[in-house]
């Protein structure tokens, strides 16, 4: 496989073969491909897409470019989840060990946090002493003992997809549903799981901004995912205000804890269940999802899901008392309360503005050797529906350990930004659980 002819085929509209597919990966990860081949590569899919053949092969090839963890010793059906990303979205910290207590062991590897949507790594690093980095024998041995383990991705799974995501990051070519399936799968099938959940998010916040290309982006994750030889399910949820009322690692962390003491704001303990019954039904621990919802209810209700949390904390070196005693989490030590420019219902709020808003305040970051403020973050005081007058109660709060001048210009933003109050009613806020199987 010459890389030129390589480029050239996919830049004039043609089709790869996967054995070409696999010569250019493994070519690139040894640096016989150059960056700029890749790159160049990378446009002309971007352009010209890739059939359901080819993104299988390139899912493969990215796979098969670094180790597949085996996970033997688990005897538990192994399913993960993955949400392509959203504002407030701390559902992976409640999900994980919700669905570990109703016995589907959650191997899970999971991201920092991405443009203006925040990461599981970096919500789970807010707990003091929280390791993330576990070796891979250590990662299957908290899998098998407690059931789930969250890590970060190493140097070792798909290292095509980590270099491949750079350049696509600095060449405009992300959003492209083949390179994101091929992205996503080569590192979740890594992980030596079972089977999937895909979380699609829809709406302003999320990547995929309309139903159109969310069901499309779906379709395409289950249908290469089930070629693969893993059982695969979607579903595509609204992404069009923020989860919950908490957006900052910490605050989500405290939040996702609340959900595992059976409470907690309803939308994300909604979403939780509706990706957890998917989850038991994948691996088969359910036959319905009426059967499924209530194993996972039970597991909330008698405290069985906070219990695994609590020793995959200790497992993964984190200061457990926190899930007792949610006051241990890092506090912003100023805040801030945010009044809404005018009384009325509280019509929408722009997801993506608090997004950005959180990672100006601390929470995120703009390049990747930032340093995190786990502390920073908005707290929704009003969500979509609520009735606001103009002083009382306060539409949000923010907080932030960085400095008044921060918080202020944060303050400007959320007051313009979100959430909208219309006088004349509300828009209702759809929870579009679609399934794609
Ligand atoms: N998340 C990924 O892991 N890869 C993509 O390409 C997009 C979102």
């Amino acid at each position: 496989m010459n890389p030129v002819d390589f480029v050239r085929r996919k830049r004039d509209g043609g089709a790869h073969s996967a054995a070409d597919i696999e010569a250019f990966i493994q070519g690139f990860v040894r640096e016989k491909v150059t960056d700029y081949q890749a790159s160049a590569w990378l446009m002309a899919a971007f352009l010209n897409g890739l059939s359901d053949a080819e993104t299988l092969a390139l899912t493969r090839a990215m796979l098969r470019s670094g180790k597949v963890l085996g996970l033997r010793s688990v005897r538990a059906p192994k399913i993960d989840k993955h949400s392509t990303g959203g504002v407030g979205d701390k559902v992976s910290l409640c999900l994980a060990p919700l669905v570990a207590a109703c016995g589907v062991a959650v191997p899970m590897i999971s991201g920092r946090g991405l443009g203006h949507t925040g990461g599981t790594l970096d919500k789970l690093e807010a707990i003091s002493g929280f390791r993330i980095d576990l070796d891979a024998k250590r990662f299957e041995r908290t899998v098998r003992d407690v059931g789930t383990c969250m890590i970060g991705q190493t140097g070792e799974l798909a290292p095509a997809d980590r270099r491949l995501y750079a350049l696509r990051d600095v060449t405009a070519t992300v959003e492209s549903i083949p390179l994101i399936v091929a992205s996503i799968l080569s590192k979740k099938l890594a992980e030596g799981i079972d089977g999937l959940v895909l979380d699609v998010k829809c709406g302003d916040g999320a990547f995929m901004k309309d139903l159109k290309s969310a069901r499309a982006l779906a379709r395409a994750l289950v249908s290469v995912g089930k070629a693969a030889g893993k059982r695969v399910s979607a579903l595509i949820t609204d992404m069009s205000a923020p989860i919950g009322r908490c957006i900052g690692n910490a605050l989500e962390t405290g939040e996702a804890i609340e959900v595992l003491r059976n409470a907690g704001p309803p939308d994300t303990r909604a979403l939780t269940l509706a990706l957890g019954a998917e989850m038991l039904q994948l691996g088969k621990r359910a036959r319905t999802e009426r059967a499924a919802l209530s194993l996972l209810e039970q597991a909330l209700e008698n405290g069985a899901g906070l219990d695994v949390l609590r020793r995959m904390v200790k497992a993964q070196g984190g200061d457990a008392r926190v899930i007792d005693d949610p006051a241990r989490l890092p506090q912003a030590k100023l805040q801030l309360d945010v009044l809404a420019p005018k009384a009325g219902y509280v019509a929408a709020i722009d997801a993506y503005s608090l997004g950005m808003l959180a990672i100006e305040l601390g929470a995120g970051r703009t390049r990747a050797d930032q340093l995190i403020d786990y502390s920073a973050g908005f707290e929704l005081q009003a969500v979509v529906g609520d009735h606001d007058s103009r002083f009382e109660p306060p539409i949000g709060r923010l907080g932030s350990g960085s400095g008044r001048r921060k918080l202020l210009t944060g303050l400007k933003a959320a007051q313009s930004s979100a959430p909208r109050a219309g006088a004349d009613g509300v828009t209702p806020r759809k929870l579009s659980a679609q399934c794609t199987r």
